[in-house]
């Protein structure tokens, strides 16, 4: 049985970080590791802005940027390897480095970014990364295996955001990677990239390797998924936000799904969901604190807090929706979710009257079709900057008064949209982006402190 081990960016950030999660590889090599990398911390930001360069035509800046990375990966090697870099490492990563070089002449000289050529580009952080990584390993003594993702992980072609095909994955690691994985040696692989059925590469959108971590585990019914970071596990909320929030040891899969979906950073929202169908444990960890505190996510949480944890995300933007025809509320909604579901929008938090809607929709959703479509059945306000804190637990269903204490913490915030989501462990609240930290930490001091 294996054990999937994902790195991300700040664990893999330099050449320190590096031997340190080579440190932890190297004592879990009786466990079958596969390593699932990300990007040298901030490498793939540094991709997108060479790729917005390039097809600006801002020469210069796409240069400093590849030089840049170029430059990084390279000191990292030298340090790695005490200034004697073999000349496979050196030629593996120029050749990489090559691949990125030529796609942004491509898109330089049509002056066009296609989503396609975006994913080839920012595909190349994790590319270099697990070059390096892996390298490394095999110079301390490691019995390792670089492995290119896009062998199995088959997606769809949303490139940018690429819908994995899960019983594609399934059967390609079978027939490809897991003959790879045993005891005493390790596998190393990228997270966050794939490839569609003809071969082009995809990207699974942004922080997507939690979600390549997962996805790997349950194609080869992994015994663990550990997510490796720079934090001892999920906190009670962001410790940015809040400094007094506190390590989770237990959680369930519900809730983690609901944090990540509503913000904490810490997990890719769709991470949890493959763990989730194969029953695989999560577990998130610190990297330079591995003997420390971590969250378990699994089934079944037997805590019995009432709160678990609270996450903030923002900006969103308001739409409300009130009914000009005397439309009853059925119709009313039937007629505005068509608009949604046929403009591919979705919403988060939705909140009801007889005939007026209130939703959520990201920042970056496309407000002006919207509202050309949503005016033919609806009189439409568009409120931006907004922000969803949401409070999780599973036991909020079978507590009463947790709105009131919430409301009364906030005191003279302005709640402009609150709902229970579906499944009663989110209580959502909507209010304006400038008070999110401070209604975040009022709402820790409330329920935590
Ligand atoms: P990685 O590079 O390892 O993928 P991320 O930066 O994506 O790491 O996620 C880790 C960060 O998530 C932490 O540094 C922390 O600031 C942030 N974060 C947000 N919400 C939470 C939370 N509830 N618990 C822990 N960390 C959180
Ligand atoms: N490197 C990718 C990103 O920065 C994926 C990841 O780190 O999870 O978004
Ligand atoms: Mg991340």
């Amino acid at each position: 049985m294996s054990r999937v081990m994902k790195f991300g960016g700040s664990s893999v950030a330099d050449a320190a970080c590096m031997r340190q999660a080579g440190e932890l590889v190297r004592r879990a090599l009786p466990h079958a590791p596969l390593v699932v990398l990300s990007a040298m911390g901030k490498s793939t930001d540094a991709l997108f802005r060479a790729a917005r360069a390039a097809s600006n035509g801002r020469h210069s800046d796409a240069r400093r940027e590849v030089d840049g990375l170029a430059e990084r990966h390279r000191a990292s090697a030298a340090e790695l390897f005490a200034g004697d870099v073999p000349a496979e490492v050196h030629a593996s990563l120029a050749q990489h480095l090559g691949d990125l070089e030529r796609i942004l002449q491509g898109v330089e000289l049509l002056h066009e970014l296609s989503p396609r050529s975006l994913d080839a580009i920012a595909a190349r952080g994790e590319l270099l990364s697990t070059t390096l990584f892996a390298a490394y390993l095999a110079s301390i003594g490691v019995d390792c295996d670089w492995f290119d993702a896009r062998g199995v992980m088959r997606t769809d072609e949303r490139f940018g955001a690429a819908t994995p095909d899960a019983p594609a994955l399934a059967r390609l690691s079978r027939e490809k990677l897991a003959a790879r994985l045993a005891p005493g040696r390790a596998v190393v692989t990228q997270g966050y990239i794939g490839a569609c059925a003809d071969g082009a590469t995809t990207t699974l959108g942004r922080g997507g390797s939690d979600y390549s971590a997962s996805l790997f585990g349950a194609a080869l019914a992994s015994d663990e998924v550990q997510i490796w970071t720079d934090v001892e596990g999920v906190f009670t909320c962001d410790p940015r936000v809040v400094p007094q929030a506190r390590s989770i040891p237990e959680l369930s899969f519900a809730e983690a799904a609901e944090l990540a979906a509503f913000g904490a950073k810490v997990l890719h929202p769709s991470t949890i969901q493959p763990a989730v169908e194969a029953r695989i444990p999560v577990t998130v960890r610190h990297t330079q604190r591995p003997d420390g505190r971590f969250t378990t996510i699994r089934e079944r949480s037997a805590a019995t807090r009432t709160v678990t944890a609270l996450a903030g995300r923002g900006p969103v933007t308001v739409l409300t929706l009130s009914s000009t025809r005397m439309l009853d509320a059925s119709g009313f909604l039937a007629r505005i979710f068509e608009v949604f579901g046929r403009l591919g929008v979705s919403v988060d938090v939705v909140s009801t009257a007889e005939v007026a809607v209130s939703v959520t929709v990201e920042r970056d959703a496309p407000l002006e079709t919207l509202r050309r479509e949503l005016e033919q059945v609806a009189r439409v306000e568009i409120r931006p900057e907004r922000a969803i804190v949401a409070i999780v637990g599973e036991r909020l269903r079978e507590t009463r008064g947790i709105a009131a204490r919430a409301l009364g913490a906030l005191e003279d915030i302005d709640v402009e949209m609150i709902s229970m989501g579906a499944n009663e462990i989110n209580l959502s609240l909507v209010l304006d982006r400038q008070r999110e930290r401070d209604a975040l930490r009022r709402l820790h001091a409330a329920f935590f402190e």
